[in-house]
């Protein structure tokens, strides 16, 4: 079997797991990227200099690819980075900044958290519940889940168990970020959950991002602080998150970093004019989706668990 998409795009990674980091939901082994790189054909996949010279002249072919991590992540540094030397593959790497100024990233933390701590996500899911029945919180989530319908909520995402709704309409519909993080915090605190320690252990440094810069990888912007939804964010926000970030990575690396993904794929009119104001080029968007106006704020990427099915048929 072979691959055949024809739209140039970027291939998507996120996290990776060894005998130092764990298996959380998603992550893929060293193993598992070798077998997508030999299914994707070493060939195909462009360094990522290239890609991006091409993609500013516009010269991108019809079936040129690309590998992109996204979020800074320790776990692709120790896994990842040997086997793209192996294969002579230079990757985009997208980078939040305010993790490198020791705040600590609350989506990672309290993923780590929840793939350390629970042995499945479902007794998570049980703990999660529970400490929201015993919350102040009570009163809003109990009469917000009287009428909902987990058949009928993110129906399009075929994957997701029933808990997996639950949980997602709770954070995203009836709590919102500070409720939820408040929640989250109380069971971390319950835990006795070592926040900086762990810290340490998801995060690449700045001396990593340098070693990559030099070795012929690209680094490019993915906001300052990782917002889940930066699109609500107003222009000025906007600015400032991609302002920080870009100001930083400067510093780190020695140029100014001009490639870019949006984080959540949360983007608007304005993360766009606001790119092009910073002279952003080469910006990826986190799936395939046809974009009515295909611009270069917006190319494509696949995610790797789609590329991995096609690798192992279940
Ligand atoms: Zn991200």
């Amino acid at each position: 079997m072979t691959y055949h998409v024809h739209r140039p795009h970027g291939i998507m990674f996120h996290h990776f797991y060894d005998h130092a980091h764990p298996k959380g939901q998603g992550a893929i082994s060293a193993n598992d990227l070798e077998k997508i790189i030999r299914f994707l054909g070493p060939d195909r996949i462009l360094t990522a200099k290239e890609w991006a010279q091409r993609s500013l002249a516009r010269t991108l072919r019809p079936g040129n690819l690309c590998i992109t991590f996204d979020d800074n992540l320790l776990c692709q540094y120790d896994v990842a980075l040997p086997i793209l030397r192996h294969f002579g593959i230079t990757a985009f790497w997208f980078a939040p900044t305010a993790v490198l100024e020791g705040n600590l990233e609350r989506l990672e933390l309290y993923r780590f958290f929840r793939t350390t701590t629970f042995d499945t996500i479902d007794d998570f899911y049980s703990a999660f519940f529970r400490t929201i029945e015993h919350s102040a919180y009570a009163a809003i989530v109990e009469p917000a889940m009287m009428t909902f319908k987990a058949d009928q909520y993110l129906k399009d995402f075929t994957f997701y168990t029933s808990n997996d709704r639950r949980f997602r309409f709770i954070r995203d519909h009836v709590l919102g970020p500070d409720k939820y993080n408040n929640i989250m915090d109380s069971m971390l605190d319950a835990a006795d959950f070592d926040r900086r320690t762990t810290g340490r252990r998801l995060w690449m440094t700045e001396a990593m991002l340098r070693e990559l810069a030099s070795d012929g990888h690209i680094i490019g912007l993915h906001s300052h602080t990782h917002p889940t939804n930066l699109a609500a964010l107003d222009r000025n926000d906007q600015l400032t998150e991609y302002q920080k970030s870009k100001a930083r990575l400067t510093e780190i690396i020695g140029s100014k970093p001009i490639t870019m993904s949006h984080p959540c794929n949360s983007y608007n009119r304005d993360t766009i004019d606001v790119l092009r104001n910073l002279a952003s080029k080469s910006v990826f968007r986190a799936n395939m989706a046809m974009t009515e106006v295909p611009s270069d704020f917006e190319l494509p990427r696949e995610d790797h668990a789609n590329i991995l099915k096609l690798v192992e048929p279940i």
